[in-house]
């Protein structure tokens, strides 16, 4: 029997993600030690983002990035559907130059433009459309919101497709080089990430994007393949240590 269900599951609109978004980053502020605007930590990420955003060609995009840090020893950065954007402190020890920072930013913003978090949202409702989850039926006409009373992390924790993944690092790379910075540093945060997984509990960074030696050997030719000479990577330099 062939099941009409699949055709009614369409992809969170604009304004459904920026929504969710919006309330999802609202419980994290509330819920996880956010870093003050004035902090040396916040004022980094913030100015990688604001250079990446320059950079972005869509000037007519939906999207509203924010750029906050969490004060935590996770290893761990991700990007919220439309544009609430989170670094943790554990992940900013861990880098050593700004470019690597803007690889991880790059890697983020790109699933953020590409609508990923609605693509795969969509495909799990179709995949789900058979099974018993009603409480997680999408419903488009009462909105994306009842459904984030579930739980939004429930609803925000759908893994990326691989192709996603190598969606958002080539877009990222790109994205970062044409904000100035060196690709390399795209490169050297996931071999760290894959190193530091070696000596134990693996970085939560990589639960979502698994690192293997083929991803970051696509990465290097990506960046080799840019066939340029880039600037030194900066390093990363908070004032007041931090
Ligand atoms: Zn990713």
């Amino acid at each position: 029997m062939a099941a009409s269900a699949p055709a009614q599951f369409s992809k969170p609109s604009a304004a459904q993600q920026l929504q969710l978004g919006k309330q999802a980053a609202r419980e994290l502020r509330s819920k996880e030690r956010v870093l003050p605007a004035g902090d040396p930590r916040v004022e980094v990420v913030r100015r990688v983002g604001r250079r990446l955003l320059a950079a972005m060609a869509d000037r007519t995009s939906p999207w509203e990035y924010s750029f906050d840090v969490i004060d935590s020893n996770q290893i761990n950065a991700f990007a919220l559907p439309g544009g609430p954007t989170f670094v943790y402190t554990g992940l900013l020890s861990h880098l050593k130059s700004e470019d690597e920072l803007a690889g991880v930013m790059g890697h983020e913003l790109t699933h953020v433009r590409k609508e990923h978090w609605a693509y795969a949202y969509r495909d799990q409702q179709r995949n789900n459309a058979l099974l018993t989850l009603g409480a997680l039926v999408f419903r488009p006409s009462r909105g994306v919101l009842d459904a984030a009373g579930l739980g939004s992390t429930l609803l925000l924790d759908l893994p990326f497709s691989r192709r996603h993944e190598t969606e958002a690092d080539q877009g990222g790379m790109d994205l970062m080089v044409r904000a100035g910075y060196n690709p390399q540093g795209m490169v050297d945060v996931f071999q760290m990430l894959n190193e530091t997984s070696k000596g134990g509990r693996p970085p939560e960074f990589l639960s979502d994007h698994p690192s293997d030696s083929k991803r970051i050997r696509r990465m290097q030719e990506q960046a080799n393949s840019m066939n340029r000479n880039f600037a030194p990577q900066r390093p990363l330099y908070f004032r007041n240590g931090g």
